[in-house]
């Protein structure tokens, strides 16, 4: 019978191996770029200002070793500390990265927590090395948000009058149990286990009023654009209740520009709000920011195009890219429904030309639209205007002004048009809607999707970010910015191994 060599680990047994941990890092890998990047090509000495320890106290981890080591663990989808802790404890890659530094997940979530102004600073450096291997083009961006729930109670969110019903509630429900617990007590019913139950339950009851009573005394009331109040929230004030995919989440939205060139975040930031639409502005100028301190130039005599949806439709928008020398590329919620079946456009209020004396519209068919009073739509003032029935019963171009199949059939009601401030002639809005009824306009926002949803494909799927951890818009942000970052940084892999040779 042959015989094979047999060790003793084969049987079960431990073994010590020397290992150098330098070793680790293969070239061409992202582990091994990091290494180098951090320290060598992007300055992370920012974090030292928050370190008093020179003459007292213990030594602490060095930030270089803990900013590596969460930035590998979010590009390997450990996204809470615990789980980066144990990638420091068992994995080889992280030892070599920490330089065999084990920090503690409480030094971890410290860090992350509390430095979102420095991740904001290497988020630029990081840019700046996109741009130096010639990886970002600057002159075409897409925007977009991703919708994450966040650390914080869905249970515990509403107005003020809702809150305190709900400690109502909560104060009712103690109460019962205290009484159901004296009644089980009097009849001799309890034993270690339901006495354990009724301690943890009663436990939280309290934690929860007084949750609430706290938040309630101090509550700020907020008011919507419509001066409605806004919902809060006990557990994150900073978060909002948003409309996701998914239906409602309380959380916030990750918004980010990406560029064209090759989907190179160039600005990012996490807002607990409702609606995107507002923040076009600020994120237009926090993009142009971080490209000045990049120095990233656009390309000579062309001018920069921003690309968004329908959510971000508004005049104050387009009005914040023109004030930017910006072309805002983005259609209005009605942008496919008006181009119709075959491509055959409908006739929207634009397509009406206003008559000033006597107030009235004529349509595409010389016909004349009458004011018949003022209406608020989702938040919205519009004039409405309407032809005779009779005029379109008998026009022959009903079935590219009519839309409802039912109305085309009876014809019993004259179009309608209703103009707001974003389609009254010689809004921005309403040259936007045309320059979008051309074919040049539709291929060029056609490029939205694959500039920016890849983005949010890879932090989102990839490296599997479907909630942030932290509380308060500080702390996400920074959170946001380091996911935001690990994806750039993913993309310089290839420029890099390029440049040192290891492609
Ligand atoms: S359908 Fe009525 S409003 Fe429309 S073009 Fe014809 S006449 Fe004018």
């Amino acid at each position: 019978m042959a015989k094979y060599k047999q060790t003793e680990a084969g049987n079960g047994q431990g073994l010590f191996l020397s290992i150098n941990l330098k070793e680790q890092l293969l070239p061409g890998t992202f582990e091994y770029m990091l290494d180098d990047l951090i320290g060598n090509k992007i300055d992370v000495s920012a974090f030292d200002k928050n370190y008093k320890n020179d003459d007292t106290g213990a030594k602490a981890v060095p930030p270089p070793a803990l900013i590596k080591l969460v930035i590998y663990g979010y590009s390997r989808g450990a996204k809470s500390s615990r789980r980066i802790e144990e990638l420091a404890k068992n994995n080889i890659i992280a030892k070599a990265l920490t330089k065999d530094i084990e920090p503690h997940w409480t030094t971890i979530a410290g860090f992350i927590s509390g430095n979102s102004e420095i991740f904001a600073e290497i988020f630029v450096k990081v840019l700046a090395y996109c741009s130096e291997l010639g990886l970002v083009g600057g002159q075409t961006f897409a925007i977009d948000g991703l919708r994450l729930p966040s650390n914080a109670s869905m249970g515990l969110t509403g107005t003020a009058e809702e809150l305190e019903k709900k400690l109502g509630v909560y104060r009712k429900m103690a109460e019962r149990h205290v009484a159901k617990h004296r009644r089980h007590d009097e009849r001799g019913e309890t034993d270690k286990k339901t006495e354990k139950n009724y301690q943890r339950q009663q436990k939280h009851y309290n934690r929860q009023i007084e949750k609430i009573s706290v938040f309630l005394e101090t509550m700020e009331h907020r008011e919507g654009k419509r001066g409605q109040e806004i919902k809060s929230n006990v557990t994150d004030n900073d978060s909002a209740m948003i409309m996701s995919s998914s239906g409602y989440i309380q959380g916030y939205i990750g918004l980010s520009v990406s560029d064209s060139k090759n989907q190179v975040i160039i600005s990012a930031q996490a807002v607990g709000s409702a609606n995107e639409c507002e923040h076009l502005p600020a994120m237009i100028d926090q993009t142009l920011g971080n490209m000045r301190e990049a120095k990233i130039k656009k390309p000579k005599g062309t001018k920069q195009t921003m690309l968004a949806d329908k959510n971000y439709f508004s005049e104050e928008n387009l009005k914040a890219c023109e004030e930017k020398n910006i072309e805002a590329i983005i259609p209005d919620s009605q942008y496919k429904r008006r181009l119709g079946e075959n491509g055959k456009m409908r006739f929207e209020a634009d397509d009406f030309k206003y008559h000033e004396e006597g107030d009235y519209y004529e349509c595409p068919h010389g016909k004349r639209l009458a004011y018949c009073g003022t209406n608020i739509l989702g938040g919205s003032e519009g004039k409405v205007y309407q032809a005779r029935a009779v005029d379109c019963r008998i026009c022959p171009c009903f079935p590219q002004c009519i839309r409802s199949k039912k109305e085309q059939i009876l014809i019993d009601k004259g179009r309608k048009i209703r103009i707001t401030r974003s389609n009254e002639n010689g809004s921005l809005c309403g040259a936007l809607r045309k320059k979008l009824n051309s074919v040049d306009y539709q291929d060029r926002y056609s490029y939205r999707i694959q500039i920016i949803e890849p983005v949010f494909a890879n932090i989102g799927y990839c490296k599997g970010l479907n909630r942030f951890s932290l509380r308060g818009n500080d702390k996400v942000n920074g959170q946001w910015q380091l996911y935001c970052m690990v994806h750039n940084l993913g993309k310089c892999l290839k420029g890099y191994n390029t440049e040192k040779g290891y492609a």
